[in-house]
């Protein structure tokens, strides 16, 4: 050992350059954004991502030593462990580390793909296509600062594994057998779901070694170790387990076969195929709408059904996801082929790029997968490029150009990338006051897009979140807010002392094998009806709720205006039959203007001030309200409620502190949401407010 050679001098120097670059990036939103008042809470810029908060929800607990039952806390989750454990070591608020962590991590992207041109003897294509991959598109917003996600690492441990993979082939130095295997056990500790990723490689490895290297003992020495971090068992038994298969097929060449056979059988006896049959099993036997195999086979309503993702994504846009620019994208493609032609060895690469393709029918959320792969193709056509140059300046100035040539339309996507922050502090400054009010056993009740925020920050518990959104938990929810709060209240105490009771009973059903019934078809039982309708039905009417175990409070944001028509359709079918009801009218209007007696809300809606009718594309119809709400000077709520036909069925309400119009029917006016959020209307007997603000409203249950 002496100094350092100029290669590894020059690999190092690339690696900071790349690696300040990418976080030098990420700090563009944090400039846009720093002293923008409605973004910060506790004085740091809060995050943007929703998922966010469920990891932060983990990490509070585990700083706080908070170990509580059935919360649905990540407490034992890879990226709540980390993020407490950055916690306790570096001197910064947990608002910075959240926000921060993943611009750090993403940023070491750069490391192994460097690493990986190191090994192909082309540093110059490695930090190219470091700089590329680090900001490309869906990389960067998956990854930006404040998308605090398992994100942050989903791409940077494949890329290692990548690497490890390349420089184990390449050099059958018996180091790399043990990175390879103590990379996937990271990996899977990082992002359970890994196991695909995996298995590509895997299957790959022994293609090549049975192709094309069949004597080389150190493939299957690699297969074998591969094999053994990916055994189903808890990683504390899979780490020793890879560093006894390590030690053994070190000293002992003769065994190497026999290693490889007992970790191909541990690997099914510890149910490794598990995953994939259960993902495969998926595919064949498609029956999203129907829950359970046995009992009434309530039809609930898919939340796949919402989600725009799962859509088919243009070309253009799947090509300026993964690289930019639909140029660099066919540059990227063309240039990898050739790669892959010259350097054999980055066909290891095709299972990432195999998962981005996914995206063409997966969703938008797999392009990521390609992108450092991919970088490296339009990196290797800009090297070869600048190799014909005639002179070194000229061959370092053709890089130069290149380069920043497919830098740019990231880097302006990453100028005009300004999200949101997923509240604004008036919000949030709800939900930590309703921390000093509810106890951390109550349940706070609000759609599943805010649930992760409410536990993050009230500390409470929750029915829906972005994790569990199903159609049957999202039922009652749906049906609570849409529906007037005489039943909505009884709908509330009911779905939460149900959802207490099947956390209790759960497992004892698992052990017994049996189903597990949504909340509402227990309800439906145990209440004596064999239909659900005339379940909810009977919930008009006086009837005997379950025992209180705790209290209930309601989180209702302005922001829900904009969703309600989703929220609605969860609950707007019958169960019975899976028949979708009809929509209830919600139309809402910040674009109008007042021409004398008619105001044109826009979508062909107007509205007679005069004759008191509202004009829906042809239908001309009497309006049966007119609300106009307010906020006078003193901030104090008020409601001017004219009644002008009291037999018709459409209401419009004037919210004129927010310059909004919303053209409502009868129910959708009755409903809880717009009776206690955008009229402050309640039954003193069900309900008690706790916080009322103009972005967020909060009330108590009192049954
Ligand atoms: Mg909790």
């Amino acid at each position: 050992m002496g100094a350092l050679t100029k290669e590894t001098k020059l690999t190092l120097l690339y690696i900071v350059i790349a690696f300040l670059f990418s976080i030098a990036l990420r700090m563009i939103w944090y400039y846009q954004f720093s002293g923008y008042e409605p973004f910060i809470f506790n004085s740091q810029l809060m995050i943007n991502t929703n998922d966010g908060y469920y990891f932060a929800e983990g990490a509070r607990d585990i700083l706080s030593g908070i170990n509580q039952q059935n919360d649905l806390s990540p407490i034992d989750s890879a990226a709540s462990r980390l993020t407490a454990f950055f916690a306790t070591i570096l001197p910064f608020s947990f608002e910075s580390i959240i926000l921060f962590m993943p611009v750090v991590l993403s940023s070491l992207i750069v490391v192994p793909i460097i690493l990986i041109a190191k090994n192909l003897k082309n540093l110059e294509m490695g930090i190219i296509a470091a700089l590329l991959a680090s900001i490309a598109n869906s990389y960067y917003n998956r990854t930006m600062i404040g998308y605090y996600d398992t994100d942050m690492l989903n791409i940077v441990l494949p890329m290692f594994l990548l690497w490890s993979i390349i420089w184990a082939i390449k050099t059958n130095e018996d180091k790399y057998l043990l990175i390879t295997a103590l990379d996937i056990l990271v990996y899977r500790w990082w992002y359970p779901q890994s196991y695909s990723l995996e298995f590509a490689f895997f299957g790959l490895i022994l293609f090549y070694a049975l192709v094309f290297d069949r004597k080389n003992l150190y493939n299957y020495k690699l297969l074998a170790l591969m094999m053994f971090a990916m055994l189903n068992l808890d990683g504390f038994i899979r780490f020793p387990l890879v560093l006894a298969a390590f030690y053994i097929s070190k000293r002992f060449d003769k065994y190497v076969y026999h290693i490889l056979a007992a970790s191909v059988v541990l690997f099914f006896a510890s149910g490794g195929f598990n995953p994939i049959w259960v993902q495969l099993k998926g595919y064949v036997f498609k029956d999203a709408l129907v829950v359970g195999e046995e009992g009434m086979k309530l039809h609930f309503y898919s939340v796949m059904q919402t989600i725009r993702e799962a859509g088919k994504i243009p070309f253009e846009t799947f090509a300026d996801r993964i690289s930019g620019h639909v140029v660099t994208f066919i540059a990227s493609v063309v240039g990898f082929a050739y790669l892959a032609y010259r350097h054999k060895i980055m066909l290891f690469g095709l299972p990432l790029i195999g998962l981005g393709f996914i995206a063409s029918v997966g969703g938008l959320r797999f392009t990521i997968y390609a992108v450092p792969v991919l970088a490296f193709g339009v990196a290797f056509l800009i090297t070869e490029a600048a190799r014909f140059m005639p002179t070194l300046r000229l061959k370092f100035l053709t890089m130069i150009a290149l380069t920043l040539a497919i830098l740019y339309p990231n880097v302006a996507h990453i100028q005009d990338y300004k999200v949101p922050t997923v509240f604004n502090v008036d919000e949030v400054k709800v939900l930590d006051k309703l921390k000093n009010i509810a106890e951390r056993e109550d349940y706070v009740i609000s759609w599943w897009d805010y649930g992760y925020p409410i536990r993050y920050y009230s500390d409470v518990k929750t029915l829906i979140d972005g994790g569990k959104h199903d159609g049957d938990v999202n039922f009652p929810v749906s049906f609570m807010l849409t529906n007037p709060s005489t039943v909505s209240a009884k709908m509330a105490r009911l779905d939460v002392e149900y959802t207490e009771k099947t956390f209790k009973s759960a497992q004892e059903q698992i052990d017994k094998n049996l189903t597990i019934f949504s909340n509402i078809e227990q309800m439906t039982k145990e209440y004596g009806f064999n239909d659900t309708n005339d379940f909810l039905f009977s919930l008009q009417a006086d009837m005997k709720l379950p025992q209180k175990s705790r209290d209930v409070y309601f989180f209702l944001p302005l922001r829900m205006l904009d969703i309600y028509p989703t929220v609605s359709t969860f609950s707007n079918i019958n169960l019975m039959n899976g028949e979708m009801k009809n929509q209830p009218l919600f139309y809402a209007s910040k674009m109008f203007k007042q021409e004398k007696n008619i105001v044109n809300l826009g979508q062909g809606v107007l509205f007679d001030l005069e004759s008191a009718t509202v004009t829906l594309g042809k239908n001309k119809m009497p309006v049966k309200r007119f609300v106009q709400t307010s906020y006078d000077n003193s901030m104090k709520f008020q409601k001017n409620i004219q009644l002008s036909n009291p037999t018709a069925d459409i209401n419009i309400v004037y919210m004129s502190s927010y310059n909004t119009f919303l053209v409502l029917d009868e129910k959708t006016y009755n409903s809880l949401y717009i009776q206690l959020m955008v009229l402050e209307e309640y039954d003193k007997m069900l309900f008690e407010e706790v916080i009322l603000t103009p972005l967020a409203k909060v009330y108590k249950l009192k049954i």
